[in-house]
């Protein structure tokens, strides 16, 4: 089932090229009080309302997908976790950007485990990428990442390798923007618009295994990055495992799992083209 957020907070499934309409569904869930449980409401009882949301689409209104403002497929992730340079080629490319990165060491993933983006940069496709630096004026360098992105579906803890795929609700794209530079990542791939996700979520009944996909992002319709989750350092599982041995993991918590070769620079005005085999197309203007 591809589920996406759209217009004003409405809940739909993907169809081709139509969007059926099931907010309705959301009213079945739970009625909560303060202190409000960590993590995204929906994404904790997705597996509870799939029955309802199968049973309404029959009759449930059908919107062209095109035209709709799609929004992050997960309305209150309680943490985005990422990975940096997982992609074996990508560390000598970063390398290779030394003077880009002002004197930043930059080793594999072994060395740097993960890190943390504020949930306050999550944005969906529709709502577009906002340059906060002229590069002009300050030389400072935005850049594109593309990366295969996972929602958790329940609390987890201390998951192993082998079992790291049995909490994921679904997956999705996700744009890593990023500040070249010498601050701390969490500040530079934090500011606000920086982690696009979407189009939609994939769940994973429907995706199958994620440890052999082809991603790619091309910028005003010039290919810049072209990879296979294969030749991640750290495996998708990998990152789940450890993630879960850092932190509890909630219902609506992202991992974004690294971005290969290609990362090149982004400008108000551009158009991006990511792709995820089994997710599709995902188009995001740069404001
Ligand atoms: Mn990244």
């Amino acid at each position: 089932m591809q589920l996406a957020r759209f217009d004003d907070q409405r809940l739909g499934v993907v169809l081709g090229d139509e969007i059926a309409d099931v907010t309705a569904v959301t009213e079945q869930l739970p009625m909560r009080s303060w202190p409000f449980p960590a993590g995204d409401e929906l994404i904790r009882h997705l597996d509870a309302l799939r029955p309802a949301i199968e049973a309404l689409l029959p009759k449930a209104p059908r919107l062209p997908l095109a035209g709709r403002k799609l929004l992050s497929p997960v309305a209150n992730p309680g943490k985005v976790i990422a990975a940096p340079v997982n992609y074996r080629k990508h560390i000598e490319e970063s390398r290779a950007d030394a003077g880009i990165h002002f004197g930043n060491e930059v080793s594999a993933i072994d060395r740097y485990a993960l890190f943390l983006k504020a949930t306050s940069s999550v944005v969906g496709a529709g709502e577009g990428i906002q340059v906060h630096h002229d590069p002009e004026a300050t030389g400072r360098r935005t850049d594109h990442e593309v990366e295969l992105a996972l929602v958790i579906g329940r609390e987890t803890r201390h998951i192993s390798e082998q079992d790291a795929l049995s909490c994921v609700a679904g997956y999705l794209i996700g744009l890593d923007i990023t500040i070249r530079g010498t601050e701390d990542r969490s500040w530079r791939k934090s500011l606000d618009t920086f982690t696009v996700l979407g189009p939609w979520l994939v769940t994973a009944d429907a995706f199958g295994n994620p440890e052999s996909v082809d991603l790619r992002i091309a910028v005003n319709g010039q290919v810049k990055q072209d990879a296979n989750t294969r030749d991640l350092i750290w495996s998708v599982r990998r990152c789940i495992a450890m993630a879960s041995s850092a932190y509890t993991l909630h219902p609506g918590d992202v991992i974004l799992t690294g971005t290969p070769e290609g990362v090149g620079p982004i400008a108000r005005g551009d158009v991006l083209d990511a792709f995820i085999e089994g997710i599709g197309p995902m188009q995001v203007a740069v404001r």
